[in-house]
């Protein structure tokens, strides 16, 4: 078997976004010697890609803005499955996180009178985004960097060693969660450039690893999100929570080929810009659903007059949850009244000048000018939805970011659920991993003080069995192995079958989820993709590989197809099970809201959670759901919602009680 480097560590953070960032600085500041590991270059992840800004009640731009009216918003837009107590932690602390990355060096936009400068977005009362310009994330991510090698700088006054408490791993990915019994030890990754692999020992393990996009074909989602933070809790026994709720983001470029896919931020819509249809039609005002009647606007002079008066007007209805705007535009495509390429027109040339656009959109004009020769100063962009976000996630504990189940491990940012219930409003992400990230990194920190007398230990059973699945798709055992160079032979699969080609399998997952899981669900379409996962898992039992293990994206892909296709089974399972539609989750066969499922929480566990994938079975798979009962929320906070408005959501029995 392969040597494994093998360091020792208190605290491991997996991903280096937003969350993973957050973590490791709060571990970190804590005293305890972190380190961060990241499959992509060092501030290269997802989190750079967000434009439009972060949600947090500071009330600069309306003073009536408060972390009770942010926590309303969050529910609504959630439909009420948010988990309540994490999105009261959320709309209370994200102003504190947003003022804190200012003194850490973030040059956000300001208003006139000096102050951060707040933004509209879809489904927020009151303009509530910090931004800087539409490269919001590109801030956030530079200002925790900067921050990260301050840290290190400190620690070389002290030390003579710049990473003796704060060390990024970048390029390196994380294939596996290891155990010291039922608690966490460690991960077990290999470096993406020479194939090399590697363990981190440590008590505490964050798991900050973002989406899981790649698993459709039509995605804003970069490379990375294959889902592996997912899979590494599931993999280690802790449970998903809602894996229905996918977020499909309205306004993707439906063409060029070029830009397919690619997002266009909703500041383009909270700054202007509208939505027609082939008839030249402002189609929103015809899909306000009846829960947000009286918060949109009814004709387009309201919508219009909104922007600038905001507190006599009612709210443009492009501006609704994201949910309701894809739903909306998919009807219109269906119906016939589509643009030539299969989307709406999204316009903002005709709403303001385009030196405007120019200062407020910047990125959004200079990236699809340069990439699709497309000047949205000029001329209406081809919009429809993409998928961009996961909802559902490893099942936290609210306070302390603890996954359920597994001493030792916890998860912040995209990959953990429940803060944003069926859906998740635009600018609550940015929010949520800085308010989650710093409450995983401190208790991650106080969990692995606490063990120091006594840390866990990680076998070799365990090390050597991780090395064996990760170089299953080389099939032949390196012949020199050891330093991980080796050349190894083409994998001829169990039973002498050909390999499969994991580009091939790859495609023939994504197309499988846009078609059957994708934006608008059936029955019969989620049994068909069940059938055809559970196909696809034992096909890629034999995803095989030709050449080395150095810088091999071949291998890559054949490692994270184990976990794109955990999660979408995970995925298909709960939206088949979940008879009703709700924010991210659309079934044609259920169309409406039912009160009583606000109440059930559906649970995805392993059946082997050894992970054995021997041990997979075909048909029926090896996902376990559970149904569970909601935490009734606080009265207090069912207090800041009219009662006519809680009809509309809480189940009869709830509304009694
Ligand atoms: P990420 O930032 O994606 O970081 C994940 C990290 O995990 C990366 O470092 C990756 O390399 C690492 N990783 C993954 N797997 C492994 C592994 N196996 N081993 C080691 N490392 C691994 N949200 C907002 O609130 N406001 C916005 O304006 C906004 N705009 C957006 C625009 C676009 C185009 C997109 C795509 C998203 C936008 N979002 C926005 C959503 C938001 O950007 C993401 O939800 C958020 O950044 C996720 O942050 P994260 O820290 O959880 O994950």
């Amino acid at each position: 078997m392969s040597v494994v480097d093998r360091q020792e560590w208190d605290v491991v953070v997996v991903g280096a976004g937003g969350a993973g960032l957050r973590a490791a600085i709060e571990a970190r500041e804590r005293g305890c010697r972190t380190a961060v590991v990241c499959k992509s270059l060092f501030g290269k992840a997802h989190t750079v890609m967000a434009e439009g800004g972060i949600a947090a009640a500071m009330g600069n731009a309306n003073e009536h803005d408060s972390w009770q009216v942010h926590f309303r918003d969050t529910l609504r837009g959630g439909k009420f499955l948010n988990q309540w107590r994490m999105a009261e932690l959320h709309a209370r602390e994200a102003p504190d996180r947003v003022w804190e990355l200012e003194t850490w060096g973030a040059l956000f936009d300001r208003t006139e009178d000096g102050r951060i400068s707040q933004r509209n977005f879809g489904g927020h009362e009151y303009p509530r985004l910090a931004h800087v310009g539409d490269r919001t994330g590109l801030e956030l991510i530079r200002t925790l960097q900067q921050k990260v090698v301050a840290l290190q700088q400190e620690d070389f006054r002290e030390t003579g060693d710049h990473e003796a408490r704060l060390k990024v791993f970048q390029e390196c990915t994380v294939t596996r969660v290891l155990k010291d019994g039922d608690r966490v030890g460690g991960v077990f990754g290999y470096e993406r450039e020479s194939g090399r692999f590697f363990v981190l020992e440590a008590p505490a393990v964050v798991i900050a690893t973002g989406g899981i996009g790649k698993s459709f074909k039509v995605t804003s989602n970069s490379w990375e999100y294959t889902g592996d933070g997912h899979a590494l809790a599931l993999l280690a026994g802790a449970p998903l929570l809602n894996m229905e709720f996918v977020q499909f983001h309205p306004t993707g470029m439906v063409w060029p080929p070029s830009v397919k896919g690619i997002l266009v931020t909703e500041s383009v819509r909270g700054d202007g810009g509208v939505l027609r249809n082939s008839e030249g039609e402002r189609f929103m005002f015809r899909y306000v659903p009846d829960v947000f009647k009286e918060k949109y606007a009814e004709t387009e002079e309201e919508a219009d007059r909104w922007y600038d008066d905001p507190d006599r007007n009612r709210r443009p209805p492009e501006l609704l949850p994201r949910d309701e705007v894809a739903r909306a535009i998919n009807a219109e495509v269906k119906a016939g009244r589509g643009s030539p390429h299969g989307g709406v027109f999204l316009d903002v040339s005709t709403r303001m000048p385009a030196e405007v656009i120019k200062r407020r959109l910047p990125s959004m004009y200079h990236q699809f000018k340069e990439l699709a020769d497309v000047d949205i100063t000029a001329e209406a962009m081809e919009v429809g939805p993409t998928c961009h976000y996961v909802m559902g996630g490893i099942a936290v504990d609210s306070d302390s970011a603890a996954a359920r189940g597994v001493p030792g491990l916890y998860a912040a940012g995209e990959v953990a659920g429940g803060m944003h219930g069926s859906n998740r409003l635009g600018g609550n992400s940015l929010s949520d991993l800085l308010v989650f990230g710093r409450r995983a990194g401190r208790h991650a920190a106080e969990y692995a003080a606490a063990l120091a007398a006594a840390r866990p230990r990680v076998d070799d059973v365990q090390v050597d069995a991780a090395a064996a699945e990760a170089l299953r798709p080389f099939s032949a055992e390196a012949e020199a192995g050891a330093d991980g160079g080796a050349e190894v032979a083409v994998a001829h699969g169990p039973g002498g079958r050909p390999p499969e080609n994991p580009y091939t399998l790859h495609q023939e997952l994504q197309q499988t989820m846009n078609d059957l899981v994708g934006i608008i669900r059936r029955e019969g379409e989620m049994r068909q993709a069940l059938e055809k996962l559970a196909e696809r898992r034992v096909r890629a039992r034999r995803a095989g590989v030709e050449g080395h293990r150095q810088f091999n994206p071949g291998w890559h892909l054949a490692l994270d197809l184990r976990n794109m296709l955990l999660v979408s089974e995970c995925v298909a399972r709960a939206a088949l099970e979940r008879t009703e539609s709700r924010g991210g989750h659309t079934r044609e066969d259920c169309p409406s809201m039912d009160r009583a499922w606000r109440r059930i929480n559906l649970l995805c566990t392993l059946t082997d959670p050894t992970g054995g994938l021997a041990a997979a079975d075909p048909v029926s798979g090896r996902i376990h759901l559970a149904r569970e009962t909601t935490e009734p929320v606080r009265p207090d906070l069912l207090a800041l919602f009219d009662k006519e408005e809680l009809v509309k959501y809480l189940a009869e029995e709830e509304l009694y009680e």
